[in-house]
């Protein structure tokens, strides 16, 4: 069996041609980048990239002169091959990780349509049957109708800014048997010394992680809430591979490892990554708020197989071309995603469907509030800015408390 093609499909998500820019969730920034490999055999298989999708696009195609007259099934081997390839490129981060990861989980498709069997059971068998998922609240009128939908744990990002209340409101709704988790999204508007104070007040709402407190490129920030807040921490989505989770392991800066399933480099790496977590007592709850839904397949037959698994994210209820550009549609029910049993990943894309979302753009909105751009404002949106432009965004105590 020899691969003869690499296809991609790139889609733009939460947006319509025709449709404004910033239309849609994630404000339209959102693209999803598909692919399928090819064989001499006509078996195929399909992955999904995150990381920067337009941008893994080339990448993929750069990489595919590897792969072409290959046999599918080395899939190790051509890992890291694939990943040599990337090497004159210098350290090629989460773009690299997510090219590698795409083409990796379609040769773990072909491998298992080949066999017969669900990937799952080709990756050291189950541990379960389902996969609790969390879903996302920004008010506590969302997290009760979560709860009333099956779930059992929410998480509130802090996006405008840092909202105690907010946090104290959905803890108090959904009760002490649910678990509230906080998203600080890694913001360089907040320093070490803002998320040991949010921290702490967040102690008292008995969290099952805080995320992100820091931004992600200075690990020894991390440290210094680590070692000033008594809460379980959650970080890695934004690296890739074992290499780029390894000093979040090693040194134990976390609770939670969260790798992106479309870019941390593969189902193997990702399981390599848990192993590395068991051996530090670290539980692991991909990162997956912003991928689509042959991702959510892929993550489903790794989280079967490894034991220190805590949750799935899941975007409840996303974007409807979600529903669309797939077959099956998982559903979840009683908070939880059963874990697929057709041979390989067990989903199809639908290219019809896929083609009516030409990818238009890939960055974020800035926010959108009036000041955006005006310098000196929080809206200006530098990377860095001093407590005194942050300051209406930051309130680090509960109001109850103040
Ligand atoms: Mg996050």
């Amino acid at each position: 069996m020899k691969i003869t093609d690499i296809k991609t499909f790139l889609m733009q998500v939460g947006s319509r041609p025709g449709m404004p820019a910033g239309a849609g969730s994630f404000r339209g920034s959102r693209n999803w980048l598909f692919l399928k490999v090819e064989t001499d055999e006509g078996v195929y298989g399909i992955g999904e990239c995150s990381g920067w999708p337009r941008v893994i696009e080339r990448a993929v195609q750069d990489l595919a002169s590897i792969l072409i007259g290959e046999d599918p099934r080395d899939i190790d081997r051509l890992w890291h091959r694939l990943y040599v390839g990337t090497m004159g490129h210098g350290i090629t981060g989460t773009v690299g990780g997510g090219a590698l990861t795409g083409i990796e989980m379609a040769l773990w498709d072909i491998k298992g349509k080949v066999l017969g069997q669900p990937v799952w059971n080709l990756l050291g068998g189950k541990f379960r049957d389902t996969i609790p998922v969390y879903g996302h609240a920004k008010s506590p009128e969302r997290a009760r109708e979560l709860m009333e939908r099956g779930y059992s744990a929410v998480k509130v990002g802090f996006t405008g800014g840092v909202d105690l209340d907010l946090v104290a409101a959905i803890r108090e709704t959904v009760g002490s048997e649910a678990d509230v988790m906080v998203d600080a999204h890694g913001p360089s508007w907040m320093t070490p010394a803002d998320a040991i104070a949010v921290g702490r007040e967040l102690e008292k709402l008995d969290l099952l992680f805080y995320e992100d407190p820091v931004a992600p490129e200075n690990l020894d920030a991390l440290e210094r809430v680590r070692d000033a807040v008594d809460i379980p921490l959650a970080a890695g989505e934004r690296v890739s591979t074992i290499w780029g989770i390894r000093p979040y392991v090693e040194r134990d800066l976390v609770d939670v490892i969260q790798p992106d399933t479309g870019r941390a480099g593969g189902l193997t790496q990702m399981r390599k990554m848990a192993a590395m977590a068991e051996s530090h007592y670290i539980t692991m709850a991909p990162h997956s708020g912003s991928l689509g839904p042959v991702a959510e397949f892929a993550a489903l037959h790794v989280m079967a197989t490894i034991p220190n698994v805590l949750m799935l994210e899941r975007v409840e209820i996303d974007w409807q071309g979600r529903y669309e550009v797939v077959t099956p549609v998982l559903k979840a029910e009683n908070g939880a995603l059963p874990v697929p049993d057709a041979p390989g990943l067990g989903v199809e894309l639908v290219e019809e469907e896929i083609e009516k979302y030409p990818s238009q753009r890939n960055v974020a909105d800035m926010p959108d509030n009036e000041n955006a751009y005006e310098p000196g404002t929080f809206g200006e949106c530098v990377y860095f800015q001093p407590r005194l432009r942050r300051r209406s965004r930051l309130r680090l105590k509960r109001s109850d408390e103040a």
